[in-house]
């Protein structure tokens, strides 16, 4: 059945894989995004297709539309991104969520929302499970996002308890691929343009920090899954590649694969830099049927292939 789906955040980087995966399932889409880190070019190979219409839209501001669905996407997710107009960064997760959770309430669609593995903060437990409620410092340059998903997910499931909405949460845990940013400081992206340009490799630290990085296509169709799960199914589920990784063997990966001449360069590590990160995915294993299937090494050469790609053609820098 043809649905009309609302992707906020469309035109970023999850949001135009999403894009890609609701239209080639036949569905109606209507992208809404203020183009802050988002891109058209991301949508570009999109626009000819009759059943995407994209509407600049920035969802601190009421939204009145008609669709089945909305995936809440909409949030810058880098650091250097999301700390560049803090203020702005948790209206869009707090007043966006509640235009967005309002829009839904009066249509009675189906909402989910893209939070994130930093509601956990600085973790305490590790790996994190869904039942951990996390160490977040509030007032830290990190809190626009952390604490503002946090009262994002507040409000969804207030609005499910209060009004019977039915929500799904999604806590994305890090994930790369083809159309991230390249100037977003996000480590993947970073390392791999350094080591194309035979660059130093930013280490912040001494690079023992660990992340788990999880392939797009992985993430893609968890979050398709979720959606889609029965009812009853609200989340918060993690979603994320299982596999931790120090941040410098991600570098000294890097290198490997793309023959650099690249050499280590050791930089500060950023203030309340989360040590150690890595989800605990069984929720999403019994609930979602779900388990990412892309390595670490292939997804990697895929996004490396992409930048090369856009280095050549004079897209980056
Ligand atoms: P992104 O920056 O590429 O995409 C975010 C999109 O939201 C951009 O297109 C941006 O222009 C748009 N946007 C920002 N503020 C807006 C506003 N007020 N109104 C309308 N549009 C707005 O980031 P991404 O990696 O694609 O992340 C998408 C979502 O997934 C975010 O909610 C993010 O918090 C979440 N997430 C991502 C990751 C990750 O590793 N990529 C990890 C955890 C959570
Ligand atoms: N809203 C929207 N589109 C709609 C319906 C509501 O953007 O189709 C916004 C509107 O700004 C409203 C918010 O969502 O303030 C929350 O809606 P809700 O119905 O929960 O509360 P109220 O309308 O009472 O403020
Ligand atoms: N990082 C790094 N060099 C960079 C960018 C990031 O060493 O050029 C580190 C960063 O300090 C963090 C990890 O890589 O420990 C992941 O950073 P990213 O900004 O990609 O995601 P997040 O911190 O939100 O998990």
């Amino acid at each position: 059945m043809t649905k009309r789906i609302l992707v906020t955040g469309g035109a970023g980087f999850l949001g135009s894989h999403l894009v890609e995966r609701l239209l080639a399932e036949g569905h109606d889409v209507l992208c809404a995004d203020n183009y802050f880190t988002g891109r058209r070019a991301n949508l570009a190979h999109l626009l000819d297709n009759k059943r995407l219409e994209a509407l600049r839209h920035d969802i601190t501001f009421p939204l009145y539309v008609e669709v089945d669905e909305i995936y809440n996407l909409a949030c810058p997710a880098s650091p250097i991104h999301y700390q560049f107009d803090p203020v702005q960064t948790t209206k869009t997760s707090v007043l966006g969520s509640i235009n967005m959770l309002g829009l839904a309430k009066r249509l009675k669609a189906k909402i989910l929302l893209s939070s994130t593995s930093e509601v956990y903060g600085d973790p305490l437990v590790h790996p994190q499970t869904e039942d951990y409620r996390g160490n977040v410092n509030t007032i830290g340059p990190r809190a626009c996002y952390d604490e503002g998903k946090r009262c994002a997910e507040t409000l969804f499931f207030d609005y499910h308890r209060q009004h019977n909405l039915r929500i799904r949460v999604a806590r994305i845990f890090n994930t790369y691929g083809p159309r991230m940013h390249p100037n977003d400081g996000r480590v993947v992206s970073n390392f791999i343009v350094q080591a194309l340009k035979n660059a130093p490799i930013s280490v912040y630290g001494d690079g023992m920090q660990t992340r788990a990085f999880c392939y797009v296509d992985d993430m893609i169709d968890g979050l398709w899954r979720l959606m889609n799960a029965p009812d009853g199914v609200t989340g918060p589920i993690n979603i994320g590649n299982p596999v931790e990784i120090p941040v410098i063997e991600l570098a000294r990966r890097v290198i490997a694969m793309t023959g650099s001449r690249s050499t280590i360069q050791h930089q500060p590590l950023p203030v309340d830099d989360p040590l150690q990160r890595c989800p605990v995915i069984d929720r999403a294993r019994e609930l979602l049927g779900w388990n990412p299937e892309v390595s670490l090494e292939i997804g990697l050469g895929r996004t490396i292939a992409y930048f090369d790609a856009e280095m050549r053609r004079g897209a980056i820098a």
